[in-house]
């Protein structure tokens, strides 16, 4: 299988790669993708021998091409965002892993569903903002969508083997989402006003990019899946809840009607649904230790507070509420995250934010990938606005 890895020099690019280092007889790779770490590109480069290599600018261009200079590596290097769809839709490519982070993975990540690839659905951002054009695209190229989500790679796995978006006749009830709460789960709320970028990255059981930790710290990274969630299993907002569960061992669970619930389980380690989407509908070894159910000991079970987490219940509220409020949502987000990670905004202030920016943009339908561009750009310079005259009043 051919792949292209968009996003290689990530948290998901890297256990990508050492999922298919494990398997040299099974993948090769075609091309990868980095934004601004040229070295770990390059170092990625000469291991893995891609034709392509595509990096943010120029500049980054020129640096990674000469890392590669005298090393006889013959990668082509490209840069910018058209090098980007490029590669996501290469005529020999099978399988694209869609890892790049937030909003810039759209395009991309769209090219690569168009041209009808294997998707491995890691960007979440790009299915919440644009959900029903990724998804009808999706279908009439054929592409396949697996999620590498952990969750939604669960729940994948725990559906009907011939589930096609019809949750009446798979006889399913509900979808159960588990989260692990972060790591602020259980601090005093008058405490989270005054928790740092460094805290809020510290997740207590994965370890992640800085933009999805800060998700989880807020559990807006949860709202998102339930809007993946949504689109992915074409399940309506109501029987879609979320469950905490502190050891991330339960990835997540299916109800059925009968009353049967199916989960999939499993040390908390990304390559597992990374091998799981890679190989599917076969099964590879991972690199996964195996589960000690004896060292976990307990699993258990909580109802999220939504006084503790209000980003949850404002991604719940923008799926409610269509159109263009998911893709203003994540927007509002990407701009609220990266304003507390520069200690421009206090931790709670992040759910205001967004909330202020979905008050503030009027709704609209979302009928193409120029009106989810439209909605992502509205949302940012009226986060953006708001943020600044926040800061001109403290
Ligand atoms: P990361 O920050 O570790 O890596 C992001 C990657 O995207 C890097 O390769 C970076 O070079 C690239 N990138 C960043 N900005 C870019 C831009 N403007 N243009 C092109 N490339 C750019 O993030 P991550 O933790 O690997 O997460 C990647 C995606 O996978 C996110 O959407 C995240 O929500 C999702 N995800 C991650 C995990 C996890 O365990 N890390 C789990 C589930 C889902
Ligand atoms: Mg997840």
């Amino acid at each position: 299988m051919k792949l292209t890895i968009l996003g290689a020099t990530g948290s998901i690019g890297v256990s990508t790669l050492d999922v298919v280092a494990r398997h040299p007889d099974r993948f090769e790779v075609v091309a990868l993708t980095g934004h601004s770490q040229v070295d770990v590109l390059a170092a990625q480069c000469r291991q893995f021998r891609p034709a392509f290599a595509v990096v943010a600018d120029a500049t980054a261009a020129r640096q990674l091409a000469g890392l590669l200079g005298d090393t006889g590596v013959r990668t082509e290097v490209l840069y910018g965002v058209d090098a980007l769809v490029e590669v996501a839709s290469l005529p020999e490519v099978d399988a694209v892993m869609a890892a790049i982070v937030g909003a810039a993975g759209l395009r991309p990540t769209l090219a690569a569903a168009r041209a009808g690839k294997r998707v491995l659905l890691a960007n979440k951002e790009a299915l919440v903002m644009a959900g029903a054009v990724f998804m009808s695209e999706a279908r009439r190229a054929g592409a396949l969508l697996l999620p590498i989500d952990s969750e939604h790679n669960a729940v994948f796995q725990s559906m009907p083997y011939d589930y096609s978006g019809d949750m009446a006749r798979g006889g399913v009830r509900r979808i159960l989402l588990t989260a692990s709460g972060g790591p602020f789960r259980t601090t005093a709320l008058d405490a989270l006003t005054r928790v740092t970028p460094e805290q809020a990255v510290a997740h207590p059981n994965w370890v992640m990019g800085r933009k999805i930790s800060v998700d989880s710290a807020t559990m807006m990274n949860k709202g998102l899946e339930v809007i993946e969630a949504h689109w992915l299993f074409n399940a309506p907002a109501d029987r879609i809840e979320v469950v905490i569960h502190p050891q991330s061992v339960i990835h997540s669970l299916v109800d059925y009607e009968d009353g049967s619930v199916l989960a999939q389980l499993g040390n908390p380690d990304m390559r597992t649904p990374i091998a799981n989407a890679l190989a599917w509908p076969q099964r590879i070894d991972s690199g996964v230790a195996p589960l000690d159910l004896f060292a976990v000991g307990q699993l258990n079970f909580e109802r999220p507070d939504l006084a503790r987490f209000p980003c949850l219940d404002l991604a719940y509220r923008a799926l409610r509420a269509e159109g263009n409020a998911a893709a203003v949502l994540n927007a509002a987000n990407e701009v609220a995250v990266a304003a507390f990670l520069e200690r421009r905004l206090p931790f709670l202030g992040i759910a205001g934010l967004i909330a202020a920016t979905l008050d503030a943009v009027p709704q609209a339908p979302l009928p193409d990938l120029a009106a989810v561009l439209e909605a992502d750009r509205q949302g940012r310079t009226m986060s953006t606005e708001i943020l600044a005259r926040q800061g001109a009043a403290a």
